[in-house]
């Protein structure tokens, strides 16, 4: 959960890279990483679409990436990251991948729809996988039911979250009202109205309307946030 947010596109700058399926997500990297300086092919099976972004990558070709003979014959080998951002079409998505992996890249990763086609795409050799319908749609759920304003979950159920500081820690220091020992999460910083935010510190007073930066256990998050323990 919340991989999206947590796992880094973590390229060196100048590394080339390509991006299979230029659909909404594929384009949206593929954008990005140009912005960052990166060398990047764009491909995709429709020729409009690689019309449209012909001018903002670095190179984008029309091509089957379902073909290794074609991905060979493109260069594919060359580069030192992939991403497959086909998302729909999840045969189209697995072949591609493993022609990807009989091609040698050492740095692979792919789009998936869900988990199942995720937990497929590691089996096949995926470096790394991504779920961003889902993801985004769990940290979209906890945003409208809780009390969170902003939240990042990690893989073991660990949060970080910004809240409105709940009424039980009002006119006190985090030592006296014992968030941490008392809720099992950890104030991080704290922000009042037209400051910035402060590093949290036992002698860090909360007031009514300060926000809250906080890391623990997403459930325990929760509860603190609604006051409850
Ligand atoms: P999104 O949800 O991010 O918009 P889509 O699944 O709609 O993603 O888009 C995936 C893109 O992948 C489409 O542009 C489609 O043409 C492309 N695509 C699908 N199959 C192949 C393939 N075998 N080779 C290359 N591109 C493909």
């Amino acid at each position: 959960m919340g991989r999206i947010f947590t796992e880094q596109f973590a390229f060196s700058a100048g590394d080339s890279v390509l991006v299979i399926g230029l659909g909404r997500f594929g384009s949206a990297v593929a954008q990005s990483l140009v912005r960052l300086g990166h060398d990047v092919m764009g491909l995709d099976s429709d020729s409009e679409r690689v019309q449209l972004w012909a001018d903002k990558l670095t190179h984008a070709v029309q091509a089957d990436s379902t073909k290794e003979n074609v991905m060979l014959q493109l260069g594919a080998a060359d580069f030192s990251h992939a991403i497959v951002a086909i998302g729909g079409d999840i045969a189209a998505s697995l072949l591609t991948l493993m022609v990807l992996t009989e091609l040698g890249i050492k740095d692979i990763w792919v789009k998936a729809l869900d988990h199942d086609h995720g937990q497929l795409a590691k089996k096949m050799g995926a470096h790394h996988v991504v779920t961003p319908e889902a993801d985004m749609g769990e940290r979209v759920a906890h945003l409208i039911t809780g009390r969170l304003i902003d939240f990042i979950e990690f893989d073991d159920g660990f949060a970080i979250a910004k809240i409105h500081a709940p009424s039980i820690t009002h006119h006190k220091t985090l030592m006296e009202s014992r968030v941490r020992e008392q809720f099992g999460v950890t104030v991080v910083g704290v922000k009042r109205t037209n400051t910035d935010f402060q590093h949290a510190t036992p002698e860090t007073s909360v007031e009514p309307g300060d926000l809250l930066i906080l890391s623990g256990p997403t459930r325990k998050i929760e509860l603190f946030a609604s006051g409850t323990q």
